[in-house]
C-alpha cells in the first residue's frame, strides 16, 4: 500500500510522503526478493480464489487518487512493465473539493503540530464530539505513525472523534487561522489521467466518496458510499471486475454492515490494512478484507 510518492517540496518540509528515489529502490528490492504478481495471474487468482499457480508475490496499490501517481508512479511502472491497482474517493470530481483527510496531511505538512492543536481547540466544542467511540479509536488509530509532537492527536480527534457534520468547517477554520489556503486544483488526478492509466492494465478501484470511517456510518449511508463511488469509476472506464479498498484500513474503521453490502453490489474483492500475507483462505472466506502491508513494513518504505 502506497499513499504519496514524490519529492521534497520546501512548502511542507514536513509533509509525510516516500520519496520516489526509494520508490524505485523498493521496487528493485521486490523484484530480487519476491517477484511481481502478473496482470495475468491476479485475474485468475480473483477468479479462481486461489494463489497456487501463482508467479511472484506482490501486488502494488495506490491510495486516494493523488496526482503523484501518475507525475511519479505510472511512469516508473510503464518502465518496468508493471501494473497497480489504484483506489479513488470521488467527491473531488463530483464538487472539486480536496477531501478532509487530506486537507489535514497538508495542514500537518506545513505548521507544527502543537500550533495545530492550539488552533484546533479554540474552535472546537463539547457537542462537536461524538462520544461513543473514543476510547476503541484512541487505542487502535496511528499506532505506527512516528509523528511530530501533537500531530498524532490533531489527526485522531478530526478523522475519529469531531462528528462529519462540522468537520469540514472546523478544518477550514484552523487553516484560516494559520494562514494556510487549500488549493485542489492538481491534487488529484484528472479523469483523462485515470483513463490513460488503465488503458496501461492498471486498475482502478473505489474507496468511497467522502473517504469516512465507515464504521461511524449507518447502513443507509455506507451504502451511498460504496454504491456512488462504483458509479462514478463505471462512467470514467469499463473494467473486468469491482474492487474495493476501506478508507483508514484498520479493523476498527469498517464493519458487517461494510462487508454485507460489498457482498451485495458484487465487489470481487476488497482490502483492508493488516500486515500479512494474503492466503488462500482469505480469498475463499474473507475477500472483503484481504490484508494488506504498508510500504513502510519493507526496506526503502519508510517516509521522508
Ligand atoms: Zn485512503
Amino acid at each position: 500500500m502506497y499513499h504519496y510518492v514524490r519529492e521534497y517540496k520546501s512548502d511542507h518540509p514536513k509533509f509525510r510522503f516516500l520519496d520516489i528515489k526509494n520508490f524505485r529502490k523498493q521496487l528493485d528490492y521486490f523484484e530480487e526478493q519476491y517477484g511481481f504478481v502478473s496482470r495475468k495471474d491476479w485475474d485468475l487468482v480473483i477468479k479462481k480464489r486461489n494463489l497456487d499457480s501463482v508467479g511472484g508475490k506482490v501486488i502494488l496499490t495506490f491510495d486516494d487518487s493523488l496526482s503523484c501517481h501518475f507525475d511519479y508512479v505510472f511512469p516508473e511502472l510503464k518502465k518496468r512493465n508493471l501494473w497497480g491497482i489504484f483506489y479513488v474517493p470521488t467527491q473531488p470530481y463530483i464538487n472539486s473539493k480536496m477531501l478532509d483527510v487530506h486537507k489535514v496531511h497538508l495542514l500537518c505538512g506545513a505548521f507544527e503540530g502543537p500550533l495545530l492543536l492550539n488552533a484546533l481547540n479554540d474552535f472546537l466544542k463539547e457537542d462537536m464530539i461524538s462520544n461513543s467511540k473514543i476510547k476503541e479509536f484512541r487505542n487502535e488509530t496511528y499506532l505506527k505513525q512516528s509523528n511530530y509532537e501533537g500531530i498524532s492527536e490533531f489527526k485522531r480527534t478530526l478523522n475519529y472523534f469531531v462528528n462529519y457534520e462540522f468537520r469540514e468547517n472546523l478544518i477550514d477554520k484552523v487553516a484560516s487561522n494559520v494562514g494556510y489556503e487549500f488549493n485542489s486544483k492538481d491534487f488529484y488526478l484528472s479523469k483523462n489521467k485515470l483513463k490513460e492509466m488503465c488503458l496501461y492494465g492498471n486498475i482502478l478501484g473505489a474507496h468511497s466518496v467522502t473517504h469516512p470511517v465507515m464504521s461511524r456510518l449507518q447502513h443507509a449511508e455506507q451504502k451511498i458510499q460504496i454504491k456512488n463511488s462504483f458509479s462514478f469509476l463505471e462512467d470514467v472506464v469499463s473494467q473486468s471486475h469491482k474492487t474495493y479498498c476501506h478508507p483508514y484500513g484498520g479493523a476498527h474503521s469498517f464493519n458487517r454492515d461494510t462487508v454485507d453490502i460489498l457482498g451485495t453490489e458484487q465487489v470481487m474483492y476488497s482490502f483492508s490494512v493488516e500486515p500479512r500475507d494474503i492466503t488462500n483462505n482469505d480469498l475463499e472466506l474473507s475477500y472483503q478484507c484481504l490484508p494488506r502491508f504498508d510500504c513502510n513494513e519493507f526496506p526503502f518504505g519508510k517516509a521522508s
